[in-house]
């Protein structure tokens, strides 16, 4: 087992077992990562920036333009006379050559035929089976496409544990985080009494709406908003929960 290093200075809060004991700074970026990690799933590459300008993850994703399934960009490797696939567990299989002169196929880069000596090799991916050329096609979608997009997407997390004494969550928003350019979005990451995470995924649009009145409240204009809702259906806020959907 490895054993514990203390470091000087810093705070036992290293040393914390469960989410209740991390620090503000901690969990917070905590949840930046459970994010993260959730988002993956879903297919996004995650990305982070240098400096907090209230984005804390940029998304983005190539997907066919056709049927919109993610996009794979490894090139198929193929041999071009018996159709044998190269692309996956095969690749060290692929011969360096073949001799002009016995039509051995060659590995390494010797310059002489390992079968009958002579120097005529042609240089190329060739197939171990049939000694074809092996060719590097670009990938086409199941669907037949061979045109796909890219999307990217701006996140803003906001976490938060159980409310002391209480069975509720609370978040924080500012005026300021209200980005409305279409492609800005936030994830709520919610930690249970039991460490699990909750999300709740919405559109700004979806955030404006749900809020409604209080938006023009003095307390939300004046940075002070906090949204406190149920621990267990989320409130006003449940039906966002794992709209992961909404982010496509
Ligand atoms: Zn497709
Ligand atoms: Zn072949
Ligand atoms: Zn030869």
């Amino acid at each position: 087992m490895a054993k514990k290093i203390k470091i000087p200075g810093l705070s036992e809060k290293l040393d914390a077992k469960t989410v209740s004991e991390l620090s503000e700074k901690h969990f917070s970026r905590y949840g930046e990562f459970l994010v993260s990690f959730e988002l993956s799933k879903h297919g996004w590459n995650v990305y982070t920036p240098v400096y907090d300008e209230y984005i804390d993850i940029l998304i983005h994703k190539y997907y066919c333009k056709v049927c919109k399934k993610l996009w794979n960009h490894t090139p198929e490797l193929i041999c071009k006379q018996c159709g044998k696939d190269f692309t996956k567990t095969q690749k060290n299989k692929i011969q360096t050559g073949v001799c002009k002169d016995c039509g051995e196929a060659q590995t390494g880069n010797k310059s002489k035929c390992s079968k009958c000596g002579k120097t005529n090799i042609l240089r190329r991916p060739s197939c171990d089976k049939c000694h074809g050329e092996i060719e590097m096609k670009k990938h086409k979608c199941e669907c037949g496409s061979t045109k796909y997009e890219t999307k990217f997407r701006t996140i803003q997390v906001k976490s938060s544990r159980i409310e002391d004494n209480k069975n509720s969550y609370a978040i924080d928003m500012k005026p300021k985080d209200l980005i409305e350019d279409g492609l800005h979005f936030y994830i709520w990451c919610l930690i249970d009494n039991d460490d699990r995470p909750h999300f709740l995924v919405m559109t700004v649009k979806n955030f404006v709406e749900t809020m409604g009145k209080s938006l023009q409240g003095i307390s939300f204009f004046k940075d002070q908003d906090r949204q406190h809702f149920n621990a267990t259906d989320f409130g006003k806020w449940g039906k966002y929960i794992n709209r992961f959907d909404k982010l496509e």
